[in-house]
């Protein structure tokens, strides 16, 4: 077994650091500090770990430079996306500091009792399992509620971006949190199975792809702890004939090419009614056309690598299949190790990868259907719940197909994105639970009934 994790710039290949993962003995400490810390921290009134969060978002501030610095050499993104990531972080300790206290305040309920009411109170220590393709948002969407409810956290983060996993530790402890209210854990996947089982523990939480989702639910059930998973997508964008396009277009491609396509909740399968469909490609392409490939660390880079060779791989293969079945690209396609060229395919159909797969990556394929119906018919027909976006000016027509769209979102006219004020989470092969919002910070809860006579 590996003892060791190596970090590498995918841009460039270089090495940039080695790690000695923590052995038996540290989990062991590990596991006890967050233990003992829990017993104090959840006795910390609510208004001093809000106060906290205020301390986060100034280091967080501080050191935006570092942060995105680090990103950006360990998995890839564009230097002025990692900037971007590390703001939304900032004003996800300003949600959470200016509403934690009400949305965890107790809820007086009406009974034949003196008073009853339920407490909100926090569970113990949770795991997180975290990706790499928003290596500080996914971590802190999960932490910063998850603490401030008052349990303590502990992060198996994704291997390749080991450095951020250590920043974001030390990042708590200079904003004056308790030791052990969040530590990093460097091990493997076969070393999570003896966390979760830890009685400490009381619940797990994943952000990351099908597969891995199912082996930690499998872990959570056999321990009976609690889980919320954020597993892929395969979101569908639904353009329809009178979509405003001159206002909406970069919004479309954003949705697909931000973050170099690395994004559960990127648009996926572009489903476009026939009387736009031309204009729409032509667009399209024109837009891709426009994107700047280059080190991530340039300022000028809107796209760049993958964060890894094999997810170019996967891509590939996904792609090949897609012309192999008729697709017709249109730009792209073309490949150099963890690069892989934005890429438009028309003459796209369910019976590709690129349909049924989530693709995982900067490549849209384009669905033609004649009308709203076959396209909310083609919309629905996946395995994942992430969400789904509709492009049209009949908002009063888009409004009333929310019943019928089986996802954790619906966006008319805007993309899927995650939002502090929200909530956040999928449905079918997507996951459960609700991360952000007042939804997030009651999932690692026990939502105690108090009954007074
Ligand atoms: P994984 O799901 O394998 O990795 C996500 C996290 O889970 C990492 O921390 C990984 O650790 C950990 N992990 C994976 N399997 C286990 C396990 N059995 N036990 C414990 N921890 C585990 O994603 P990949 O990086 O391999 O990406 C593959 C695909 O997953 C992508 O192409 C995409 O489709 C999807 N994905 C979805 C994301 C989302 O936001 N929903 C994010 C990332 C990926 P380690 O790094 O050590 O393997």
């Amino acid at each position: 077994m590996k003892n060791k994790i190596q970090t590498t710039n995918p841009y460039n290949n270089k090495v940039l650091e080695e790690y000695n993962l923590h052995s038996e003995k540290e989990v062991a400490n590990c596991l006890e500090i967050a233990t003992n810390c829990f017993n104090t921290w959840k006795h910390t009134a609510i208004s001093k770990r809000t106060l906290l969060l205020n301390t986060l978002g100034d280091i967080l501030n501080e050191n935006k430079e570092k942060y995105s610095r680090l990103m950006t050499l360990e998995m890839g993104k564009p230097i002025t996306q990692s900037r971007a990531e590390i703001e939304k972080c900032i004003s996800l300790c300003d949600f959470y500091e200016a509403n934690a206290e009400e949305f965890l305040a107790d809820e007086m309920i009406e009974t034949e009792a003196e008073e009853s009411f339920i407490s909100y109170d926090p569970l113990g220590t949770i795991l997180a399992v975290m990706p790499w393709n928003y290596p500080f948002w996914q971590v802190l969407r999960f932490a910063i509620p998850t603490i401030t409810a008052g349990n303590t956290a502990l992060l198996k983060h994704a291997s390749n971006v080991t450095g951020c996993a250590i920043a974001i530790q030390e990042l708590f402890e200079k904003a004056g949190y308790p030791k052990g209210c969040f530590q990093t854990l460097l091990v493997n996947h076969e070393t999570i199975e003896s966390v979760i089982a830890h009685e400490s523990v009381k619940a797990v939480s994943l952000t990351g792809s099908e597969k891995a989702g199912k082996s930690i639910a499998q872990t959570a059930g056999k321990y009976l702890k609690k889980c919320v998973l954020e597993l892929g997508g395969n979101n569908a964008c639904i353009i329809l004939d009178d979509a405003d396009l001159d206002k909406y277009m970069d919004t479309i491609v954003n949705a697909r090419m931000q973050n170099t396509g690395q994004s559960c909740i990127a648009a996926k399968r572009f489903i476009v009614t026939e009387g736009i469909h031309n204009d729409f490609v032509k667009r399209f392409k024109s837009k891709i056309e426009a994107l700047h490939y280059d080190n991530p660390i340039n300022e000028a880079t809107t796209i760049a690598t993958l964060a890894r060779e094999d997810l170019a791989d996967d891509l590939q293969r996904q792609v090949d299949d897609a012309i192999s079945k008729g697709a017709e690209v249109i730009i792209g396609n073309t490949r150099n190790k963890s690069y892989f060229e934005a890429t438009l395919l028309t003459n796209a159909n369910q019976e590709m990868a690129v349909f049924k797969e989530e693709t995982f990556g900067p490549v849209a394929p384009i669905f033609k259907v004649r009308n709203l119906d076959e396209a909310l018919e083609l919309a629905g027909n996946s395995k994942f719940g992430l969400g789904t976006m509709l492009f049209s000016e009949d908002i009063e027509t888009a409004s009333k197909k929310v019943i019928d769209i089986n996802d954790g979102a619906f966006f008319i006219n805007e993309l899927v994105k995650s939002d502090p004020r929200l909530p956040f989470g999928g449905t079918k092969t997507s996951g459960y639970g609700r991360e952000l919002s007042q939804e997030g910070i009651r999932e690692f809860i026990n939502t105690k009934t108090v009954y007074i006579n």
